[in-house]
Parts: structure tokens; C-alpha cells; sequence
């Protein structure tokens, strides 16, 4: 899908009178709204030349070209996008082409009425914000070049082309002053509207990514968090020498649990014993899932010897605990490597210690703790 139509469905995501709508007549609605809003600033334009013809500035046809050349717009690009046609672009609100189509407004206008330039000029503030938010860097330049040079070259050679602030009669310069804070306004609502945009997708990238650390079965941080919890303790510990210990955690034959009563009674009894660890651990210490029904738990300011002992509480009640998934004379117990984060280790060094703590407590019959060897240093 095109970064455009993420974007617009990042907006609609949200809105619940377009729940249930079909997402590509969604899409399309939001670009038939756009050119709506696009019609509702010519509209105003119009008004505002009009108001010049009230002042004998430019006349009552100059208005009529103008309001005409926004329906045009309208009807051109509303039914464009209505009918399925621009969703073969990239780009499928056609910045490009309707920014080029309202610079030739612009410059008709600029021929029309020469007298008030400044007003069709200022225009093209508008047409410009309107297009940084949806096409590329390249695009903008190059249509800024050849629109910078067709209007010189129309204002040139218009010896009737004002582009001065001064002018004779107070209400043209009153005009011209509200018409130009008007343009402005408008720039500023779609350069708020571009920002909105950017906040919103900061916002949802920051869910994803919390999304994307966590496991989706028990809701904790998966293995992808851990190394940004370890470096953490690791800094720390070369600061402070803070010391930090590890527990590598595995379901002992969890697989029978899965034979006996199922895969989605092993996946509840999975859940169960996650909260029950969770309410085990102390607030400090960290609980992820590594791998399928193995947990590590990383216990910050903690040594060896308060880890074992941590850990083997844990594990005595987690023999104890009952799962209301499985028989109550039926309890699942855990076995437990333990290592501690020593000078120079990487997070996989601290890691790969415990597992093989762990590998020597399953070898030595299961349900049971076993701390790494060597004391570390
Ligand atoms: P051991 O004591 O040696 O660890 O035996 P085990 O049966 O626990 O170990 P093994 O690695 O042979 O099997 C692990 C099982 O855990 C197999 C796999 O189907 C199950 N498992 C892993 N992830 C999930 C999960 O998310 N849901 C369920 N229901 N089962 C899972
Ligand atoms: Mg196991
Ligand atoms: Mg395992």
C-alpha cells in the first residue's frame, strides 16, 4: 500500500461512522473530501474577487472565470478519484496534477486581472503547502521552477501587472491585506494538518513497537526487549557495579501437557503460570518470554546467591500452584539456570551461562535450580 494511503487510512483508522465501509471506498471518500475542501477555498477566493468588483478594482467577469475554474477543479478530480481512475497512481490524490492544474488558475488569473497579481500570487503559498505534505522533494522543485519561471514571464510582459502592496483606494489595500491573511491562515491549517499527521504516526509507530516487543499469547515482553534490558544492566553495572542476575526458566515436559489436554489447554496453562510468575516477582526484576515455554527473568541488584534463593522460592510455589485448565491432582513444574552479569560480558554471554546452568538442572532430573560454576568476578 502507497505511504498516501497509509497516511489517509491512519486518519480514518479512528473515525467510527467508517466502520464497516469497504477500505478502497474509504480511500476514495477521503480524496473526494479533500477536493471538496479544495472547492470550498476557490469558493471563498471568489467571494474575495467579487468583493474587488465592489470596489471597481477588477471586473464582475474576473470572479465568474475564477469560480468556474474551481468547479472545474471539482468536477474534474472529484469524479477522477470517484471513479476508481486515480487509484492506479502512486500518489492517488493526484497531488501533482492538481497542483499544476491550480497553478494555471493561478496564471490565469495573473492575465485576467493583472492589476491585483499580489492576490493571485499568494495563492500559490497555499497550492505549495498543499503539495509538500503528499509529493516528493523533486516534484515540488521542479514544479516550483517551471511555475517561477511562466510567472515571470507572464508578469514581465504585462505591463499592467501589480505587485505591490500600495494602492490608491484604502479598501483595495484593506482587500489585499485580508485576502493575504486569509492565504496565510489556509497555510497555516494544512501545515497544522501536516503535523497532526506526523504526531499521529508517532503515536501509532510508538504502539507498534511496543506491539512488536511483546509476545502475543501472555502479553509480556518477548526476547526482543531483552537485549535493550540487558545492555541497561550491563551499563550499569560498569558504572555502579550494580550487579545483575539472570534466570533462564523452562517448563518441565510441558509437551505431555500439550499430548495429554491439547494444544489450547497448553496455551491457558502457558497464560496462568505467566501471571502467576508475574505476581511472584518483585517489581525490579523483569519477566520475558524467551521461546516457547521458557521465561527468563532478569533480577537487577541482585548476586547469585539472592538470586538462587529468589528463584527457588518461585519455584517451589510454582509446584504447588493449580491451573484450573488441568486436573488438580496434576502440577507443572519448572527448572532454573541462574547466572550473574560479569565485567566484559555481552548479553549473550550472561545468557548462554544460565542456559547451560539450565541444560545441567534438566540433566540432573528437573525441578530444580542450578547456579553457574564459577563465581563471578
Ligand atoms: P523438557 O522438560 O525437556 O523441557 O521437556 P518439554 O516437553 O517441556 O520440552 P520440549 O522442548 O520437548 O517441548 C516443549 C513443548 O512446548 C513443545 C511445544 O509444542 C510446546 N510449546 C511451545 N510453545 C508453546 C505455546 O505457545 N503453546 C503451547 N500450547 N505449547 C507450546
Ligand atoms: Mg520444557
Ligand atoms: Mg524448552
Amino acid at each position: 500500500m502507497s505511504i498516501s494511503n497509509e497516511l489517509d487510512k491512519t486518519l480514518l483508522d479512528d473515525l467510527k461512522p467508517f466502520h464497516g465501509v469497504p477500505e478502497r471506498a474509504k480511500l476514495r471518500l477521503v480524496r473526494v473530501v479533500i477536493v471538496g475542501i479544495i472547492g470550498i477555498s476557490y469558493l471563498l477566493d471568489a467571494f474575495l474577487l467579487f468583493l474587488f468588483t465592489l470596489s471597481d478594482t477588477v471586473q464582475i467577469h474576473v470572479p465568474l472565470i475564477y469560480g468556474l475554474a474551481g468547479l472545474g477543479h471539482v468536477l474534474i478530480f472529484a469524479s477522477l478519484h470517484w471513479s476508481g481512475f486515480s487509484d492506479r497512481f502512486e500518489n492517488p490524490h493526484m497531488t501533482l496534477w492538481q497542483m499544476v492544474y491550480a497553478i494555471c488558475t493561478v496564471l490565469m488569473g495573473l492575465v485576467i486581472a493583472p492589476q491585483i497579481s499580489i492576490f493571485f500570487l499568494s495563492h500559490l503559498i497555499v497550492i505549495f503547502t498543499f503539495g509538500a505534505l503528499r509529493i516528493r522533494l523533486f516534484e515540488l522543485l521542479s514544479v516550483w521552477l517551471v511555475t517561477a519561471i511562466a510567472i515571470s514571464l507572464v508578469t514581465f510582459f504585462n505591463q499592467h501587472s501589480v505587485l505591490t502592496l500600495f494602492y490608491e483606494k484604502p479598501i483595495e489595500h484593506l482587500l489585499i491585506t485580508v485576502s493575504f491573511s486569509l492565504f496565510l491562515l489556509r497555510a497555516i491549517v494544512i501545515g497544522y494538518y501536516g503535523y497532526r499527521m506526523l504526531l499521529r504516526m508517532f503515536d501509532k509507530s510508538r504502539v507498534f513497537e511496543d506491539e512488536a516487543a511483546r509476545d502475543v499469547l501472555t502479553g509480556i515482553y518477548n526476547r526482543r526487549n531483552l537485549n535493550h534490558i540487558l545492555v541497561e544492566q550491563i551499563s550499569l553495572h560498569g558504572r555502579k557495579a550494580i550487579p545483575c542476575s539472570l534466570a533462564m526458566i523452562d517448563v518441565d515436559h510441558f509437551k505431555l501437557i500439550n499430548d495429554s489436554f491439547g494444544h489450547g489447554c497448553g496455551d491457558e496453562v502457558l497464560k496462568g503460570l505467566v501471571k502467576f510468575l508475574l505476581s511472584e516477582i518483585r517489581d525490579s526484576d523483569k519477566l520475558i518470554r524467551y521461546g516457547g515455554e521458557e521465561f527468563i527473568i532478569v533480577m537487577a541488584a541482585t548476586n547469585l546467591v539472592e538470586a538462587e534463593n529468589h528463584v527457588e522460592r518461585i519455584r517451589r510455589r510454582v509446584e504447588q500452584f493449580k491451573y484450573k485448565e488441568l486436573p488438580s491432582h496434576h502440577s507443572l513444574t519448572i527448572s532454573a539456570g541462574i547466572a550473574q552479569l560479569r565485567v566484559h560480558d555481552q548479553p549473550d554471554d550472561l545468557i548462554s551461562r544460565a542456559d547451560y546452568a539450565l541444560y545441567t538442572a534438566k540433566r540432573k532430573g528437573r525441578n530444580r535450580v542450578v547456579v553457574e560454576p564459577d563465581i563471578p568476578k
